[in-house]
């Protein structure tokens, strides 16, 4: 009997296994965190193996932990932090060098060189993107100009490409022994080369950036039964693949045109649903594939990439050591009443969305002799608040929408203090479902859907069940005001590097 649909989640810090019942509730998960490579400022680096490792982990944990056997899982979808990339023998199985992530910026002089011949945005039109490291195809670059043999092994065939989700699925589906070299519409919109209307990859921007297509996977849609399992989960079909943000909003049921997300993680990422409309962005924010499930018609969305958020937190508990863990936090920053004029923001990775500026670094302005690292604690999480602020005032321009509640997931989103501030930035309420690792949800609904475990999307929507609900309370004279502020800190970080 098949009573379950599981769903691997492998993000940027850990990979989770979860077991989901018919009602989208949690029946047991494992997770196991991996380490974070940090070779030179600016770098950022995973190690495939252990990546797939930790998954054959966290599978076998799950499945011991809860009894569960593999008969009675009917599907397993695969969701990924996007963009991050792993280049490996196909004879072998051997990565040419490590994962490059999506964090990274060594590309930044590759981006630099291709933006000098038509600007940041010369393949938006086609692949909804501007020129930035964030994106793969510049990692994929930098790996065929410094690894040396790379580029023959590349031209016939025997180096594979693939975004996490294109790894593991070759793993899991025999690896060596003729594993299937796939990826996701949502994945691969991700890339910088793929043409958004015809969901394959563009042979023009293949040629400049000098990628051979040999390399690249095919691209199937986010809900299909791409094969079946070996090894492990034996026999368990493979059924859905989507970029981790995309899966977050099908997990939050964002089914209708107008419905947005917001997934405050390492990095924090507000998807607005489009539908079969795919609005070219005039103000700093990308379009992206939301979704394709089976035969149907891909699904299109609007989104805002804040590089740093939890990462901000992170940083506050790991390289200044101003609280134990990142939950602390909260404690720190009620230990003031508001900021005290302090403002922070984090261009580690440069300034995604709506800057896209590779050239800003991070800073904290405003302090006086009277700041103290209460201040600096409520600063780093106005950061992620006003950096959401942004986001959405592009998306009411871009898309004319108005938003009417935000639905919110991820690991912040645990934080009142962060939560009631971001409702009063934004006026608009901001909603919390039951179920917050909506990543893996959408992951395990989109399998099911292929598989008929679920029969509607309709059925999915019913699943959604309302945690909490914060109201604005702020005065709109003093929000305005701060974000003035936050507007002129941020205007402090550009032509940095
Ligand atoms: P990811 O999937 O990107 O690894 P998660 O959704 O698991 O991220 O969220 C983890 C992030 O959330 C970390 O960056 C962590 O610092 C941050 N975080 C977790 N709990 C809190 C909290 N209570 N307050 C603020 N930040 C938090």
């Amino acid at each position: 009997m098949t009573k379950y649909v599981a769903a691997i989640d492998q993000g940027t810090t850990s990979t989770r296994f979860i077991i989901f019942d018919k009602q989208g509730k949690i029946v047991d998960y494992a997770q196991k965190e991996h380490q974070q490579i940090y070779p030179q400022p600016g770098w950022v680096e995973h190690d495939p193996l252990e990546i797939w490792s930790c998954t054959q982990t966290v599978i076998k944990d799950a499945l011991y932990q809860s009894n569960i056997t593999v008969a009675e899982i009917t599907a397993v979808g695969i969701t990924n932090q996007r963009e991050t990339i792993v280049v490996w023998d196909k004879q072998t199985g051997e990565p040419y060098y490590n994962a490059i992530v999506w964090q990274d910026t060594r590309t930044d002089y590759i981006c630099n060189q291709l933006a000098a011949d038509g600007g940041i945005d010369r393949f938006r039109a086609i692949t909804g993107l501007p020129l930035a490291t964030y994106f793969s195809a510049p990692k994929i670059k930098w790996l065929l100009e410094n690894i040396p043999g790379l580029k023959a092994a590349a031209a016939n065939g025997n180096a594979l490409f693939g975004t996490i989700d294109t790894f593991l699925i070759w793993h899991l589906t025999g690896g060596t022994e003729g594993g299937l070299h796939i990826t996701d519409v949502t994945n691969a919109s991700r890339t910088l080369l793929m043409n958004l209307n015809s969901l394959d990859w563009e042979p023009e921007i293949l040629e400049i950036m000098g990628i051979p297509r040999q390399m690249l996977p095919e691209i199937r849609p986010s809900s299909a039964i791409y094969g079946q399992a070996t090894g492990i989960l034996a026999g368990v079909p493979i059924a859905a693949d989507l970029g981790d943000q995309q899966a977050a909003l099908m997990g939050q049921t964002c089914f209708q045109v107008g419905e947005a997300k917001n997934t405050y993680g390492t990095g924090c990422f507000m998807l607005l649903n489009t539908g079969q409309q795919k609005v070219i962005s005039q103000h700093g924010l990308l379009t992206t594939v939301a979704y394709k499930l089976g035969d149907a018609p891909p699904v299109y969305a609007l989104e805002g990439s804040i590089a740093i958020a939890g990462a901000l937190v992170q940083w506050l508990r790991d390289n200044l050591g101003l609280i134990q863990s990142s939950a602390e936090v909260e404690a720190l920053a009620s230990t003031v009443t508001d900021n005290g004029g302090v403002y922070f923001v984090p261009a580690f990775s440069g300034l995604f969305a709506p800057y896209w500026r590779n050239d800003a670094r991070g800073v904290i302005v405003g302090m006086t002799r009277y700041t103290n690292k209460g201040h600096i604690a409520r600063a780093v999480l106005e950061a992620t608040a006003w950096q959401t602020r942004e986001v959405l005032d592009a998306m009411r321009e871009d898309a004319q929408v108005n938003l009417t509640a935000l639905k919110v997931d991820g690991g912040m989103v645990y934080n009142n203090l962060l939560m009631q501030f971001q409702s009063d930035v934004l006026g608009v309420p901001v909603i919390r479902p039951q179920v917050a690792e909506t990543t893996a949800l959408g992951a395990a609904y989109a399998a099911g859907l292929a598989t008929g475990f679920w029969s509607s999307l309709e059925e999915l929507s019913d699943n959604w069940l309302l945690d909490q609900t914060w109201e604005e309370k702020m005065d709109e004279v003093e929000r305005e005001g701060c974000y003035l502020l936050w507007k002129k800190a941020v205007s402090r970080t550009f032509d940095w590097v």
